[in-house]
């Protein structure tokens, strides 16, 4: 996918609005690992991607500034894919041998973010927007879950096991209060 990065005239309109996308994601990433006073990611996998950041850091930032130049910016997103996928819930540091969303028939150099269980999947990474998210998804479950009594049994099990696990996942993956 990440050859996308550059485009090329002669491929089909869904390449390259997969190569924009895939450079839109690029550049984003790269402003992360730019940002010296953002504040770290949590998660299971929160360490990995700040040390894939760095890497993309060290070939993306120069005298603190990501690269101007569009072209060169595309060239070096090519030659050095983080395999990170942003999303609103989670950021996917994606690792095959462990990717829970994976397949036999899907694709394995990158994920199903539509099939992500990210409560589970250990290449799950948080950035403070993707905590807000979940923190709002947990809000909206104890709302559901007050009015309980109108649902049927078997929704309100589901929805209290969810609720569980993402009570869990927040606080077990609390970013560090710094002292
Ligand atoms: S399940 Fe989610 S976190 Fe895990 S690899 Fe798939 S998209 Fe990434």
């Amino acid at each position: 996918m990440f050859e996308g990065y550059a485009g090329t005239s002669d491929s089909g309109f869904r390449d390259e609005v997969e190569a924009e996308e895939a450079f839109a994601r690029g550049q984003f990433l790269a402003e992360m690992g730019a940002d010296d006073d953002r504040p770290s990611l949590t998660g299971p996998a929160g360490e990995e991607a700040e040390a894939r950041l760095a890497e993309l850091a060290r070939h993306t930032v120069f005298d603190g500034q990501v690269v101007t130049d569009e072209a060169r910016l595309r060239r070096i997103l090519a030659r050095h894919d983080t395999h990170l996928y942003p999303g609103t819930f989670i950021t996917c540091v994606y690792n095959p041998d462990r990717a829970l969303c994976r397949t036999s028939e899907g694709p394995a150099d990158q994920p199903v973010m539509a099939d992500c269980k990210p409560l589970v999947c250990r290449n799950t990474a948080l950035t403070p927007a993707n905590r807000q998210a979940l923190t709002g998804h947990f809000a909206r479950l104890e709302d559901a879950l007050a009015d309980s009594d109108r649902l049927a049994p078997y929704v309100r099990h589901r929805l209290e096991e969810r609720h569980r696990a993402t009570a869990a996942f927040l606080t077990c993956h609390a970013p560090e209060i710094a002292e």
